[in-house]
């Protein structure tokens, strides 16, 4: 049995997934008119370009006519149509399209890896320690089951601290129980509260919380 810890522990930050940042000088080869706004939209949409973001929350955009660093929260491009007349390009046009489908993270935002399935998830910039993917993560409230003993759960929070990090009112970390030796040591904490001990007047708070590393819970019926 897991208990909670009293004791919060921080988590090492994550270290961000390399990446390149590399810039070259704005080219002159771009034409575009003022007023030519669905014009621009269309071009930013149908045109060969590769964004990828950088550690400092802007984005390089890649194209035949030369490599462009949009700062989406500024509305600034380095290219030549917004140097020259200050509008919104098809860079910053298409940066924007593309973090809207989730091709690349807003500049809140930041690739990290799940800490189950190691798949690329965005996280909250300023973010530190363990992350899960949306297929592993649990919502506050959702019903869980405990691999080890098959009970059921009712997730209060999903911490970002490393099992190996969080200690429990006994002073361990989760990691070092036995029963949590084949779940990753590396994987955030969540904490829950045993579904049976949630009665009529009896709130999810009112309830001892214990803490497992994240793949040793299943949503229900998984
Ligand atoms: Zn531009
Ligand atoms: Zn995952």
């Amino acid at each position: 049995m897991t208990h909670t810890r009293n004791t919060p522990a921080s988590a090492a930050p994550e270290p961000f997934p390399s990446r390149e940042s590399s810039t070259t000088p704005p080219s002159a080869s771009e034409e575009a008119s003022p007023g030519e706004s669905d014009d621009r939209s269309t071009r930013a949409a149908a045109e060969a370009m590769t964004v990828r973001p950088l550690r400092d929350r802007r984005y390089v955009v890649e194209t035949d006519g030369g490599t462009y660093v949009v700062a989406l929260d500024a509305g600034t491009c380095t290219c030549p149509d917004h140097a020259i007349r200050g509008s919104r390009c098809k860079h910053i046009r298409r940066v924007a399209m593309e973090v809207t489908a989730g091709a690349v993270p807003a500049p809140d935002e930041r690739v990290g890896a799940c800490a189950v399935c190691g798949a690329e998830t965005f996280v909250p910039f300023d973010a530190g320690g363990a992350r899960l993917c949306d297929r592993h993560a649990f919502e506050p409230g959702a019903v869980a089951r405990d691999r080890e003993t098959g009970e059921r759960l009712v997730v209060v929070d999903v911490t970002a601290e490393r099992a190996d990090a969080y200690r429990t009112g006994e002073g361990r970390t989760v990691a070092e129980y036995a029963t949590n030796a084949d779940y990753g040591a590396h994987e955030p904490v969540v904490e829950a509260v045993y579904a049976a001990s949630v009665r009529p007047g009896r709130s999810v708070e009112d309830c001892d919380r214990y803490g497992f590393p994240a793949s040793r819970l299943t949503r229900r019926g998984e």
